[in-house]
């Protein structure tokens, strides 16, 4: 079944012309439970990976003994009463090589706005090291980005069963076997990275939405209260120009970075210093709260489950934007949790 992005609630470049000139493309990934095949794209699937080839592990120095066992963490998504909990389940040394976590791949085949890889690879494949163990502040991600020429290898010669941790930090580095719909979509940039004048513009309008929707707002009488505590006032909903109109949730490769946690910093290539492109986000949720987004056919559908079809939690249910350099996709990558 393919996924369809519903049309936005209102023409935004109607309203804002010069926004024209900003206008790109992303490809919505749209991930769901599935059994993909290592020649499929995929998250949480069979990468296509050669046996005699080394699986990336870490070897950071940082606690790789305590948390959930990776079996446990699925036995509790299938029976929500299996146990599942934190602990000290090995003696590993701190340096111990950890295999890292397939999170996904991406053939450029299937995926419009994936960007090119170094020396014609075609085929992305992304990991993580299952601890937030990492960087300055001692609790960051470690990502690691593979590039392959997919023909290079044989479908017959991959690795079976595929390396994985026994023990992660956090349950939400688990991902679900999900096939992919990609879908290309319209997008803007983040607001606080268009020019000044636009922003201040869009931010002003935005206001004067919510104000005329609060002076509709309807407030309920407390004989109204509902049986299961659902009362406070209707506000009606507006759509607003971060979460309906620009960029879209959930996983996805291409387009523009949102910066809704930090605001916008620097994102320079670390080896030539030419700006990075985003390569592909990674989201806790695909739709949400502002279901605006939400494809028609999962019209009516809760979001819990059917918004998190993948399990991977990044964060505080936020999102990770990997990106790449725009002079050479073999530089180092560099990300950002939003
Ligand atoms: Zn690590
Ligand atoms: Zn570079």
């Amino acid at each position: 079944m393919t996924r369809t992005t519903p049309p936005r609630p209102l023409d935004v470049e109607a309203l804002f012309p010069e926004l024209a000139r900003h206008r790109g493309t992303t490809t919505r990934l749209h991930p769901r439970p599935g059994k993909p095949a290592v020649t499929d794209s995929s998250v949480g699937g069979p990468l296509l990976w050669p046996a005699d080839e080394a699986w990336p592990v870490c070897t950071e120095p940082h606690d790789r003994s305590t948390g959930y066992r990776t079996a446990d963490v699925r036995a509790a998504r299938r029976d929500r009463g299996a146990r599942q909990e934190r602990r000290r389940l090995r003696d590993l040394p701190d340096d111990h090589p950890v295999p890292l976590i397939a999170l996904a791949q991406l053939y450029r085949r299937d995926v419009p706005d994936l960007r090119p890889g170094p020396d014609g690879a075609d085929l992305l494949q992304l990991f993580a090291c299952p601890f937030d163990a990492h960087g300055d502040t001692g609790h960051g991600m470690s990502v690691h980005v593979h590039w392959r020429r997919s023909a290079a290898v044989a479908e017959a010669e991959t690795v079976d069963p595929q390396p994985e941790p026994e023990v992660v930090g956090w349950p939400g580095y688990v991902p679900e076997p999900c096939v992919l719909h990609p879908e290309q979509v319209v997008t803007y940039p983040f607001a606080g990275c268009l020019p000044e004048e636009l922003e201040e513009r869009i931010d002003a309008w935005e206001e004067e939405l919510e104000e005329e929707a609060e002076s509709r707002t309807v407030v309920k009488p407390w004989t109204d209260l509902g049986p299961d505590g659902d009362y406070g006032d209707e506000i009606p909903e507006v759509p607003g120009y971060q979460y309906d109109l620009s960029i879209p949730p959930g996983w996805r490769a291409g387009g523009y970075a949102s910066w809704h946690l930090t605001d916008p910093y620097p994102m320079d290539c670390r080896t030539c210093g030419t700006p990075t492109e985003l390569l592909l986000t990674v989201d806790s949720r695909e739709w949400d709260g502002t279901v605006s987004w939400r494809p028609v056919e999962d019209d009516g559908l809760p979001a819990y489950p059917h918004a998190s079809p993948t399990e991977v939690v990044v964060g505080r249910w936020g999102q990770l934007n990997v990106f790449s350099c725009a002079a050479d996709p073999a530089h180092p990558h560099r990300w950002s949790i939003q």
